[in-house]
């Protein structure tokens, strides 16, 4: 399910979560979503939808459904275009917001993602803005993917609980980190491969864990790769890739790890058992975890409102 909210100006449809209209900018005045209400936490992590999740598996036929969904936040039809600046910002605007750090957060990166926001850094050269730009709304569509399915699995409309247990789930832990900087860096590299320069966060995440377990490690390379693939499809819907006819050799081969790209079932059974698990960890520590999604709910308020 993904209702939508009507702008008031130009009646264009919304997304339930969004702020400003995506075609005026008009404030969509949309405060009831973002507050935090406990009551929704535990609607969320009921017996219920515990014993739905036991019961009904993730299909390749409601996976399709949910990628088309995500494709569908866009509600404008658009003949795929080059990635050019204001083409990324113009096709982006239903999903995140892209703009300057202006606190100068991240000095060391060109740019990040945080809680449905992009942010460049100023001193990010021009033309190394489009590839930033593709590998944060790539972590953002990781964890819409996250978001949708949980949605689709319980049948239940999107709320910050959601978000920030999608936020949680993506950053978990060390495999899922590397699973989710494979895919931005895969899909950046994939629509502009001229102007990439590595799988730099990804290898720095291998460099600074030196303990990590190394089949877990290509398990969650594997996922990536195969999440990856998605993204792509999502994504392939608005943008081309840049020089396709060009031959080009991935550089994932200096990861230093062996890819296995997963089957369809594979990847569905993965997705299915990371977003189980994880619920499960809620749903059996309620209170103890409440004040972790409540802190994320407060970051999205922050980062949105
Ligand atoms: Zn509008
Ligand atoms: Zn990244």
């Amino acid at each position: 399910m993904n209702s939508t909210i009507e702008c008031r100006k130009c009646h264009s449809k919304n997304s339930i979560n969004a702020t400003l209209c995506y075609n005026c900018d008009e404030s969509l005045q949309n405060y009831n979503y973002y507050k935090n209400d406990f009551k929704v936490y535990y609607k969320l992590f009921s017996k219920e939808n515990m014993e739905i999740l036991e019961k009904i598996p993730l299909t390749d036929t409601s996976y399709d459904t949910i990628l088309n969904n995500i494709v569908n936040i866009n509600p404008e039809i658009t003949i795929p275009a080059y990635p050019t600046i204001p083409v990324l910002l113009k096709i982006i605007k239903p999903y995140v917001r892209v703009q300057y750090d202006s606190e100068n957060k991240h000095p060391n990166f060109l740019s990040f993602y945080s809680f449905n926001k992009i942010f460049l850094n100023r001193t990010t050269p021009s033309n190394m803005i489009p590839s930033s730009i593709i590998h944060e709304l790539a972590h953002h569509l990781f964890n819409e993917i996250i978001k949708q399915t949980i949605m689709h699995l319980l049948n239940t409309e999107k709320n910050l609980y959601i978000e920030s247990f999608a936020w949680y789930l993506t950053l978990q832990n060390k495999y899922l980190e590397i699973a989710n900087e494979y895919v931005s860096h895969k899909v950046q590299e994939y629509f502009i491969p001229e102007k990439f320069n590595g799988y730099t966060s990804l290898i720095k995440i291998l460099m600074d864990n030196d303990d990590l377990d190394t089949k877990k490690i290509e398990t969650a390379l594997s996922f990536g790769s195969s999440i990856s693939d998605d993204v792509i499809f999502i994504l392939e819907h608005f943008i081309k890739q840049v020089n396709n006819n060009m031959p080009h050799i991935s550089q994932d081969n200096t990861i230093g790890y062996p890819i296995y790209k997963f089957n369809t079932q594979q990847k569905i059974d993965a997705l299915y058992t990371i977003i189980y698990k994880t619920f499960e960890l809620f749903y059996k520590n309620k209170k103890d975890m409440l004040p972790l999604l409540d802190q994320f709910n407060q970051s999205y308020i922050y980062y949105n409102i």
